[in-house]
């Protein structure tokens, strides 16, 4: 998979490309990852990125010219293209599923009040929301969506089903609690049919427990 990003804060996005998991696949040429500063697209003398807002109020919007032309420079291959913004559609499992097995990925990362509406309509780019909070810049969400994307990606994780058992790989069920050594920690005990080494009970233990997890933390999943 190749994923580019269009951001005019690069810094931000290199040191976390380069650690963990994340780092090991792009150097193993699992995910081809490529950071574009933005600016470079921009053609006025000063690089400007940004204008104020037609309509009036505080802020600056990020010009569609630069995004357009940073996204065309691309062509004639760019895949599906993807604006981070708080009002689009919002990230979930399924969705990291659908796009892990894209051959290319686009993301453009917003600042100041957001990116002109045209790059929405005429690029066209998909809003893509992390949550419903907002952050200052698209940066970290464009890291959230490529590390949720590359660890679905084969080899990218040592043992295949690690991710098979995560929170959400059914879509209405969260992990079962984990533990490790030792046994005992501040009068805290490890249940004991995780040391009894049945695997049917362990297994039966870990699903019953996953659903009252799944009730207390999240009875929205239902
Ligand atoms: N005025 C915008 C709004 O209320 O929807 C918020 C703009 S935000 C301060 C600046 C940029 O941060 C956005 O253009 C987007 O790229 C990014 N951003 C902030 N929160 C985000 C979120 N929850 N998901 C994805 N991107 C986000």
């Amino acid at each position: 998979m190749r994923i580019d990003v269009f951001t005019i804060f690069p810094g931000m996005l290199e040191a976390p490309l380069r650690q963990s998991l994340l780092g090991k696949a792009i150097a193993e040429d699992l995910v081809e990852v490529w950071v574009h500063d933005l600016r470079t697209f921009a053609t006025d003398a000063h690089h400007q990125v940004d204008d104020t807002s037609f309509g009036g109020g505080p802020g600056m919007v990020m010009k569609a010219e630069p995004v357009f032309a940073a996204v065309e420079s691309l062509d004639p291959d760019r895949g599906r293209v993807f604006l981070l913004s708080p009002a689009g559609r919002r990230l979930d499992q399924a969705l990291v599923r659908e796009l892990s097995t894209e051959a290319h990925l686009t993301l453009v990362c917003g600042r100041y009040e957001g990116v002109d509406e045209r790059v929405v309509e005429g690029l066209p780019a998909e809003e893509l929301s992390i949550g419903d909070y907002v952050l200052s810049g698209g940066e970290v969400p464009a890291l959230v969506l490529i590390e949720a994307v590359t660890r679905l990606i084969p080899g990218v994780i040592g043992q295949q089903e690690s991710h098979e058992q995560d929170s959400f790989s059914e879509p209405h069920l969260l992990d079962h609690p984990h533990y490790t050594r030792p046994r005992e920690f501040r009068e805290m005990q490890v249940p004991d049919v995780l040391l009894s080494g049945n695997h049917g009970e362990i297994e039966a233990w870990r699903r019953e427990a996953a659903r009252d997890k799944t009730r207390r933390n999240r009875p929205d999943l239902g």
